[in-house]
């Protein structure tokens, strides 16, 4: 089967021109994903004069990929960050979470993205003490969960679950087309260089007085160490032929998260960090519990991790004071992307840095070391091929046919075209 989401197959994005001549602008947007789209949108609406620039086309990234539950119930967050960082950060991470998802039920108002009111559920089939323990931060936090013991999806166990009312679910690349037309907006056009204040692709200038690197994996490596702050995750996902579900789940221990798009289920999990090997089960186990005949899509994506599980959203360096960056989503990239929206375009406009999400606060955290640890053992390796991005020898996963960077994430297929990114280039 080929590896395309429902997504990719189903809805037409309109297409944009090639820069061709010198431009300038007041901000330029580097990224054509939700992220990028997002934030071009809201400094239009605001009054700036934005352009955004994309290497391929619009909405080809992660993001046509992606599973687009908009929920502010991720895993078990909230007692992670309880952990590290207090309860002030606790609140500030439900505080803009629930302001993203507000902000897409204001945009369904305007556009059909076949944005859908849902309950969003964590649940566990062994360890309801982790579930407890995120119900008692959240009503500590005065927010109203529930907790429950059955799933709509027969196949799947559960002792406990708890779930965050009116979230939501929707059509990604849907979104990005209706926002999009609104945008002054180049395909295929990739920024090789970025200085203080001009980027350049191989034959013309962008001046600008304030950029966003919003590329998903930042690819500027000079400033900022993202290449030591951040890790990649790969996941599994099918669409099946099914009776429409509501809401969004996830399992917290099994890693499986499913949900409904019309008459279809969309089931994902069996997530590996580009350094672990492939396990082959994930669609062995889908198609016994439903039939191979059932699958109609079955495709990949992954995303950037952070060291403490939280987005990096704010200045790309203390180094460059104009250029801002919206990275790290850990999986929850829509709220994230909604989130970068309104506090970017906020610090353009002279706001402070948010401290929860700033991607300069510390960066001692034991995955720091796990990272610089992967990094440096392949980097040593004399094997070849090696990764375009930093030299980092590749690892062949004969599973799903693909050359990978087990420290940065980039994928190659046999023919070493880039799948993802950070690299760019054969
Ligand atoms: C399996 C999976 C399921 C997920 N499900 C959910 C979910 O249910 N809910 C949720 O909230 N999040 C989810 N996420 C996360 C979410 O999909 C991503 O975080 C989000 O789509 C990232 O969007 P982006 O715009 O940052 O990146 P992208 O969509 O990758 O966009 C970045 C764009 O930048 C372009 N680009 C890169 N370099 C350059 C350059 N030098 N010049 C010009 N353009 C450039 C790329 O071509 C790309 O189009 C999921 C992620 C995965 C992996």
């Amino acid at each position: 089967m080929e590896n395309k989401s429902i997504w990719e197959d189903t809805v037409h994005i309109g297409s944009y021109p090639k820069l061709d001549h010198s431009i300038k602008t007041d901000v330029l947007v580097i990224g054509g994903g939700i992220t990028g789209i997002l934030c071009a949108s809201e400094l239009k609406k605001r009054g700036h004069e934005v352009v955004l620039v994309e290497q391929k086309r619009i909405g080809g990234g992660i993001t046509k990929n992606t599973t687009a539950f908009i929920s502010a119930l991720h895993e078990t967050l909230y007692q992670d960050v309880v952990h590290k960082y207090g309860y002030k950060y606790a609140s500030d991470y439900l505080r803009l979470n629930l302001m993203a998802i507000e902000e897409y039920k204001k945009l369904r108002q305007k556009y059909d993205f076949d944005f859908k009111e849902c309950p969003s559920t964590m649940f566990t089939a062994m360890n309801d003490d982790v579930i407890l323990k995120e119900k008692k931060i959240l009503d500590s936090l005065n927010y109203h969960t529930e907790l429950i013991e059955s799933l709509p999806l027969e196949d799947v166990s559960i002792k406990l679950g708890i779930r965050f009312n009116n979230q939501g679910r929707l059509n990604p690349l849907k979104l990005i087309n209706a926002l999009a037309e609104d945008l002054s907006i180049y395909e295929e056009t990739r920024i090789t260089k970025l200085q203080k204040n001009v980027a350049y692709t191989e034959k013309y200038r962008i001046e600008f007085n304030n950029v966003i690197v919003a590329t998903h994996y930042p690819f500027i490596n000079r400033f900022g160490l993202y290449f030591l702050k951040l890790r990649q995750r790969i996941s599994y996902i099918v669409s099946l032929n099914h009776k429409e579900i509501d809401g969004t789940y996830c399992s917290i221990d099994s890693g499986l998260y499913f949900r409904g798009y019309d008459d279809n289920l969309i089931i994902g999990g069996y997530d590996r960090d580009t350094k672990e090997p492939c396990n082959k089960m994930f669609l062995k186990r889908i198609s016994s519990l439903y039939g191979f005949n059932q699958i109609n899509y079955s495709w990949t994506n992954q995303d950037v991790m952070t060291l403490d599980g939280i987005p990096y959203i704010g200045k790309y360096s203390l180094m460059r004071k104009n250029w801002f960056v919206a990275t790290g989503f850990n999986m929850w990239g829509f709220t994230w992307a909604m989130v970068s929206s309104k506090v970017l375009s906020d610090m353009i406009e002279g706001k402070e840095e948010i401290k929860l999400i700033s991607p300069n606060r510390s960066i001692w955290h034991k995955q720091l070391f796990i990272n610089i640890g992967t990094t440096i053992v392949n980097m040593l390796k004399i094997k070849k091929p090696r990764c375009t991005h930093l030299k980092v020898a590749l690892k062949y996963n004969k599973i799903d046919k693909t050359w990978e960077c087990p420290a940065h994430g980039s994928r190659y297929d046999d023919n070493f075209n880039v799948i993802n990114d950070p690299a760019v280039k054969k």
